[in-house]
């Protein structure tokens, strides 16, 4: 493995973070038009979830019946109906498996990005291990949906200061943009004096684009999906996504994963009450509320909310013939 032996060890630091230009045509909502957001699904089955990690461990994960794919046509056909266009952050081990699932994503006009191959936290890696998750799920990816891949979502936020190297690595593997933090404080992941905005890493030129926070009574809120969008009511994540795009001018980077579009899959046993709680509710309620959610605000894919899908598509042998040519209608 080729692993640059100028790569940093230094912690990153505010200092090292540089806001893109505001003003840039790409980074701007058309005149009068509403401000437009990012929205975008955790391509992952319900045994891969880290806190439910008790009942299905990661030797066992063969075991366990299948989902994703059923629960993420669930989500293309509810935002075909909507006609959104979002990113997908998928799975390695999920792209694998359904490979048909990743070809039918990027036929849908949909941006299909990385989550990494294992769903192994990148904390628990090192910087080689990193690098090689990285390429082998981009490669794949890239192969399925006969596009560039060029955005990155961790498993489990796990972006932080104990990964200084993390965004070389990215760059190194071809990545343009990382969605790996969600900058509020939180019991499994977070980085909460992180900004709320986009910002490029000035040592690597990668853009780093965090999951939607609003600051409300002192505090940082997420407003950006996840088990806040599922077990909160509606009325409150759009009151905040309503607020972050009027008085803070921040487009809202929402996520969400196909399990939670899917009442029918197997309750574990054995869990903590914590996250029996936090994996179970309200999954019967969440299609009606993210029809709402579609509804209420202007989404479109991270690449191009954020101007950066201007990259050349990668010419890929046994590309699917009818791939459509995103970049064209960027
Ligand atoms: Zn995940």
């Amino acid at each position: 493995m080729d692993v640059s032996p100028a790569r940093s060890n230094r912690m990153l630091e505010a200092a090292d973070w540089q806001a893109p230009d505001w003003q840039a045509p790409d980074w701007q909502a058309p005149a009068g038009a509403a401000m437009v957001n990012a929205l975008s699904v955790d391509v992952e089955d319900y045994y891969h979830v880290w806190a439910l990690s008790g009942a299905y461990p990661r030797d066992s994960w063969h075991l366990p019946e299948r989902r994703v794919d059923a629960s993420t046509r669930r989500l293309l056909a509810l935002f075909e109906r909507a006609g959104v266009k979002a990113t997908f952050f998928v799975l390695g081990v999920v792209a694998e498996e359904f490979p048909d699932l990743v070809r039918e994503i990027a036929r849908g006009g949909h941006e299909v990005a990385s989550h990494g191959y294992g769903h192994q936290k990148v904390f628990e890696l090192t910087p080689e291990a990193f690098t090689e998750d990285l390429r082998r799920t981009k490669d794949l990816l890239e192969e399925l949906a006969g596009r560039a891949v060029i955005g990155y979502r961790a498993p489990s936020f796990s972006i932080c200061e104990r990964t200084p190297w993390a965004y070389e690595c990215l760059v190194e593997t071809g990545h343009h943009y990382s969605s790996s933090l969600h900058p509020i404080a939180h019991d499994h992941y977070g980085a909460p004096d992180h900004p709320r905005h986009p910002v490029r890493c000035q040592q690597t030129g990668l853009l780093e684009i965090p999951v939607a926070v609003v600051e409300r009574f002192g505090k940082r809120l997420s407003c950006g999906g996840g088990g806040f969008f599922r077990l909160l009511p509606y009325a409150w994540s759009r009151m905040n996504i309503a607020r972050l795009n009027r008085l803070d001018g921040l487009p809202a980077t929402f996520y969400l994963h196909p399990w939670e579009v899917d009442p029918g899959q197997p309750v574990a046993e054995r869990l903590p009450a914590r996250a029996r709680l936090r994996h179970y509710s309200r999954l019967s309620a969440m299609e009606g509320k993210l029809e709402r959610l579609l509804r209420d605000f202007a989404w479109d894919r991270i690449d191009r909310r954020y101007g950066l899908v201007h990259t050349p598509a990668v010419q890929v042998d046994n590309a699917p013939a009818a791939a459509p040519r995103l970049a064209a209608t960027a």
